[in-house]
């Protein structure tokens, strides 16, 4: 009968999985008693380890669900932890500590929790055995405990101790009967002593005959009978560290205690019938729980028939039976980002990265063209200096380009452009071009409900990416080297840059004829800041002399005003000139190559062009098909292989609509599944009958 009792635990772990309704659920045993009754001490003579949290104040706050296992290999001892993955323990001082700290976790104003802890042990010296531990009754509240203790305590045993659980009573021999606190509560509901064991412990702590007479107590008669233990570990077993931390088997050493005590008492002769010692003991929890399980087998087995019509019934209607489970959910989802990658790496090539490096190009060109030639030399509101002037200079320049100044200017300025980090700068813009792409994708994808997939994803690109870029920044600075001695431009490189360059200046241009208008309506009316601008430039000319710094306002402008006044002339005179080097680039004289010192935007940009071919190719090359190689394959690495079952339905279930379709497929397999495990129990139980009548 061994087999069904164990196939019977497996079907009630499987039911546990399923869910909360209670008619889906086989029986265990119950186990209640008041603190210092003994009942840590009898649950470890059972699995003959030492794995119960003790100590001063100690009270257990939530119910272990102890599934026992009989193991036939004689070495493996060990314990699970399932709803934490902890998987063989070997130490049970390790498992003494996480009950501990599962315990210490429940915050102290809940008193006690009533999820359960799940432990399993396996052992070859337990019997096949399912027990709930329940926290110990408590008489008086200690000082330091929160007063709905008591209640709280007798509110989660009452919930346990309902049929058709079994319940194992434990009480002192050396406290009367009469006022033990477990008797009292299973004969609330068990009134005819059907379904409890009483075990009477620390049958050592009285004399034999008063043992004698508890065992066969009549004024609480119980069916199932009554069991005497001595279950202290004896003080020269235990007294070795070894057993204080756990880890020692302590069943021969009670085995040979109880031994000791029971067989020099004549009182508990085998003559006497009555029923003691823990090895006695564990013999009826298995025949009682196998007994009371099979009984219940019929009604829970029509539970679950009516739970798995109901789930197929919703499996049918709400999701038209499509299957679904969180690996293939993840499968799916990964392989459309994927697909939607391809199609970005299909659409980012080449030309895609020379633009965008052309684009960062023309602006630095922009910046050094305003540095270098365009900007007035008034950042405040001081009188110009008028010989400094570059526009005019620049203006009256010498035709033939024999003007030192102007050639040093062209050269230093082609410089600042060549020497600016093009490796590093086109490297960064183009990386976060793809990062920005990769999280669009993200955004528009299945994994956008997914904080835990964003973020591998974000993870996987940005890696890449950063560990590419170092390299490939100086490799790129190398190959544009050469530009930053020499530089020679052939004719058609030339009118290309013209034309680009007035394409760039004209953008430039309306981007600053709609700052100008904005920073109108922000002012309050084109009157207002032409006000203010001449205001700004009678003072640059020197007809209005400021007193003081003009920070408190000036000319009966507030400084506010003052600040807008002089970024709208700013505005104008980049205008101004915008429009002047625009006629410039396109005159007759920006045609020839010769004349690059009067054109330095035609050069610049031509040198921008020769910047960005190089890198587009070197980029295109290293950073863009490295990364489209590498990228797919990290995310398999992340997503894929990489995850743990743990994880990976962590993921399915982030999405309300998945988790719930996912929720329906599992109860219905797992519906299925206990079905078909409880009709080979049956057909296990009817073999054993045969067999049994044979013999
Ligand atoms: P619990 O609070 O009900 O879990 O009780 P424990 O198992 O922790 O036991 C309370 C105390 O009684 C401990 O000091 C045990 O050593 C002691 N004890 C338990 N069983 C026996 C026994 O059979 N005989 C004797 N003499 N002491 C016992």
């Amino acid at each position: 009968m061994m087999m069904l009792t164990r196939k019977m635990i497996e079907i009630r772990g499987l039911l546990q999985t399923v869910g909360q309704s209670e008619s889906l659920t086989l029986p265990s045993i119950v186990v209640i008693g008041s603190q210092s009754s003994g009942k840590s001490s009898v649950l470890e003579a059972i699995v003959g380890h030492e794995f119960l949290p003790k100590g001063h104040n100690m009270v257990t706050r939530r119910p272990i669900e102890l599934t026992l296992v009989h193991t036939p290999d004689a070495s493996a001892e060990y314990g699970e932890f399932p709803a934490l993955g902890l998987n063989k323990v070997t130490d049970f001082g390790q498992i003494q500590k996480t009950l501990t700290d599962l315990n210490l976790a429940v915050p102290a104003e809940d008193c006690v929790s009533d999820d359960p802890i799940q432990l399993r042990i396996h052992s070859p010296n337990v019997p096949d055995l399912s027990l709930i531990d329940l926290p110990g009754y408590i008489q008086v509240v200690g000082r330091d405990q929160p007063p709905q203790l008591k209640e709280k305590i007798a509110e989660l045993c009452e919930k346990y101790i309902k049929p058709p659980n079994v319940i194992l009573a434990i009480s002192a021999a050396d406290v009367d009967l009469a006022n033990s606190t477990a008797l009292r509560a299973s004969r609330k509901v068990d009134p005819r002593g059907e379904r409890t064991i009483g075990v009477i412990t620390k049958m050592d702590l009285v004399d034999a005959e008063r043992g004698a007479s508890l065992l066969s107590d009549r004024k609480y008669a119980l069916r199932l009978g009554y069991v005497g233990v001595v279950c202290r570990v004896p003080s020269n077993a235990s007294g070795s560290k070894l057993f204080s931390r756990g880890n020692g088997n302590i069943t021969n050493a009670i085995a040979k205690n109880e031994n000791a005590y029971f067989g020099s008492h004549p009182e508990f002769s085998p003559d006497s019938q009555l029923a003691v010692g823990t090895p006695n003991l564990k013999k009826k929890l298995m025949y009682v729980l196998e007994q009371t399980m099979a009984a219940s087998l019929k009604t829970t087995s029509e539970a679950i028939q009516r739970e798995l019509a109901e789930a197929t019934y919703e499996y049918k209607v709400q999701y038209n039976e499509r299957p679904l489970s969180a690996e293939s959910y993840l499968a799916e989802s990964l392989d459309a980002f994927k697909h939607s990658f391809r199609g970005f790496s299909d659409t980012f090539g080449r030309s895609e990265v020379r633009e965008l490096l052309k684009h960062e190009l023309d602006q630095q060109v922009l910046n050094l063209l305003a540095q270098r030639y365009w900007n007035r030399p008034f950042e405040d509101l001081s009188p110009p200096l008028p010989e400094t002037d570059p526009l005019s200079s620049l203006a009256k320049a010498d035709p033939e380009g024999e003007n030192e100044i102007w050639q040093i200017k062209l050269d230093s300025s082609s410089a600042a452009l060549t020497k600016l980090g093009v490796g590093r700068l086109a490297t960064s813009v183009v990386a976060n071009a793809i990062q920005a792409h990769i999280d669009r994708l993200v955004a528009n994808s299945r994994f956008a409900a997914h904080p835990f997939a964003r973020q591998a994803i974000s993870e996987a690109s940005t890696s890449i990416l950063k560990d590419l870029s170092y390299d490939i920044a100086d490799e790129l600075e190398i190959c544009i080297k050469p530009y930053k001695y020499r530089i020679e431009l052939e004719d058609n490189e030339w009118a290309r840059g013209r034309e680009n360059v007035a394409a760039v200046l004209k953008d430039e241009l309306k981007v600053c004829e709609a700052a100008a208008k904005r920073l109108e309506d922000q002012v309050g009316g084109r009157k207002k800041v032409r006000d203010v601008m001449a205001f700004i430039d009678r003072v640059r000319s020197g007809q209005v002399v400021l007193e003081g710094d003009g920070v408190g306002g000036a000319g009966g402008f507030s400084s506010a005003l003052l600040a807008k006044g002089r970024e709208a002339v700013f505005l104008r005179d980049r205008t101004d000139v915008l429009k002047m080097r625009l006629l410039a680039v396109k005159s007759k004289q920006c045609a020839n190559k010769k004349n690059k010192y009067h054109c330095p935007e035609v050069f610049l940009d031509a040198v921008a062009d020769k910047l960005t071919t190089t890198a587009d190719l070197f980029l295109d090359a290293e950073l863009l098909s490295k990364f489209y190689y590498n990228f797919p394959r990290e995310l398999d690495a992340r997503l894929g292989r990489g995850l743990s079952q743990n994880e990976i339905d962590r993921f399915a279930r982030e999405d309300p609509k998945i988790r719930r379709h996912l929720d329906v497929v599992r109860r219905k397999d797992l519906l299925e599944t206990v079905l078909k495990e409880m009709e080979s129990l049956r057909q296990l139980e009817a073999r054993e009958k045969r067999s049994s009548r044979r013999e």
